[in-house]
């Protein structure tokens, strides 16, 4: 075993590493970060009996990892400042801004997820979304945060570990993959499996080893004359290296192969990263010189990219001594997608008046996620309970989630952000589109209210269509006093 690392140490590596990625992050904000996090929670342990000042750090550091842009990272060392160290969120905001104080409460809210009866936990799922919807960053500080928890779920209770894995396998991992974040999804799944199917994992991780072990020599060799001969075309490939495929994605391939690992293909490919799209298809003619392609297994999704937008070219040759390898081939833009999906071009900077074109992209993304999920819930049996199933998610043109019962309408929505705002609505646009004031909202609309200040109320007609019982009992009140005023009006007293 290894030395972990100190503290000091460990701030020093997600320096390093920020550093690396992006010369001009603002480490010295980061460096503010750590002190006030390390401050707020000194005294603190970990089950583990690590000071806690670990765990923020090494969220951090993953979310470093994958070149999260420098609020991210701030906000990932406070995450847990105001719910285990009581600090207020106003604090944060003073010292860090609003930009990090708004996504160290996005996490807090979402706080710790309990897995105690299905009502909380369905309503967990709903807070869960609302918050993804509201800032899509908060979501991957929470998976971050997550596997620094499943990495050391060993000092829990064996109750506990179980519960956490499971969830993260039934929740966590197929958001995650529906996001197109198979990085995250693989670890997410890995650290999960040990503990929600230890005998599984136990057979699948020796035959693995095995297996590895024999095949690592001859693939650090195939890199070699891959580097030889790309240099041989005067091709620079920013990477070439070789990865194992992830135990529980294996462990579901073989379920599917009759349990034989003879045929699952695609246990360790090669994957060169190159420069441009032309270096790509230049490094396939130069594999394809060097190894005899297998029939019908080129595949080009950089010209034909898979439905949800994964981009490579593949090939299976076979290489020295007869060995099938498949080999992924791609841009680093098309690498960090793969990696991290829609993550990967996530840039906060672009909020505007008007929703970014990625932000509804994210939207429209999360409208499917939560349909899937909800479908899931239905699997699980959870059938009786209809309070999850029948939200939607709309959005302000400023981006802000409002969530709603299945086919509420504009009215609802008015009287969801103001009072005022339901009083005086005459109109409504949805996703650009001028509609009628009861149209039947629908998951991931951008909604947005004309107003007439001179308005003189609700009507009373509204009562046929809304659905919220907020915005029935604000026209209610409204008609019933405005009756009341004609009335005084009217009758002398
Ligand atoms: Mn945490």
């Amino acid at each position: 075993m290894t030395t972990p690392l100190t503290v000091e140490e460990r701030l020093e590596k997600l320096l390093a590493m920020m550093r690396k990625n992006n010369p001009q992050a603002d480490l010295d904000l980061v460096r503010l970060a750590f002190d006030y996090a390390e401050k707020a929670h000194r005294g603190q342990l970990r089950k583990s009996g690590d000071p806690y000042i670990v765990h923020p750090l090494a969220t951090a550091q993953r979310l470093a990892d994958m070149n999260m842009e420098t609020n991210i990272i701030v906000a990932a060392l406070l995450h847990d400042v105001p719910e285990d160290a009581g600090i207020p969120m106003a604090e944060i905001e003073k010292h860090f801004g609003k930009d990090v104080a708004s996504m160290v409460a996005g996490v807090t809210k979402l706080g710790k997820l309990k897995y105690r009866g299905v009502e909380r936990y369905i309503e967990n799922l709903r807070k869960m979304f609302v918050a993804m919807a509201e800032d899509a960053r908060v979501i991957l500080i929470k998976f971050a945060d997550r596997i620094h928890n499943l990495q050391t779920l060993s000092a829990l209770q064996p109750k506990k570990q179980y519960r956490i894995a499971l969830e993260t396998l039934e929740i966590f991992a197929p958001i995650a993959n529906r996001l197109g974040m198979h990085e995250i999804k693989g670890l997410l799944e890995d650290y999960s499996f040990k503990y929600v199917y230890p005998k599984e994992y136990k057979r699948v991780k020796m035959m693995v080893q095995e297996r590895v072990k024999i095949q690592e020599e001859y693939f650090t060799r195939i890199a070699e004359e891959t580097k030889q001969a790309l240099a041989d075309a005067s091709i620079t490939p920013l990477s070439i290296d070789w990865r194992r495929k992830h135990l529980y994605s294996l462990y579901r391939k073989m379920l599917r192969k009759d349990n034989d690992i003879d045929k699952v293909y695609d246990l360790v490919a090669m994957r060169i990263v190159v420069n441009t799209m032309s270096d790509c298809y230049a490094v396939l003619g130069v594999l394809h010189k060097l190894w005899k392609p297998l029939k019908g297994r080129i595949k080009d999704y950089i010209a034909q990219p898979k439905p949800n937008g994964y981009q490579s070219l593949h090939t299976t040759v076979f290489c020295d001594a007869g060995q099938i390898v498949e080999f992924q081939i791609r841009t680093q833009a098309m690498h960090d997608e793969a990696e991290y999906g829609i993550a990967a071009h996530w840039h906060y900077d672009e909020h505007g008046s008007k929703i970014p074109e990625k932000q509804l992209r994210w939207i429209k993304e999360l409208a499917k996620v939560q349909q899937e999920m909800m479908k899931r819930v239905h699997d699980i049996e959870f059938l009786k309970i209809d309070y999850f199933k029948n939200r939607i998610f709309v959005f302000t043109p400023k981006g802000d989630v409002i969530d709603l019962p299945e086919d509420a309408t504009p009215v609802d929505f008015a009287y969801a952000i103001h009072t005022d705002l339901g009083n005086s609505c005459v109109g409504a646009t949805v996703n650009d589109h001028m509609v009628s004031l009861d149209t039947p909202l629908k998951n991931g609309d951008v909604v947005e209210i004309v107003n007439d200040k001179n308005r003189k109320g609700p009507s009373a007609d509204w009562l046929k269509f809304v659905k919220t019982t907020h915005a029935r009992s604000q026209i209610r009140s409204h008609t019933r006093s405005t009756i009341k005023d004609w009335l005084k009006s009217v009758i002398p007293h």
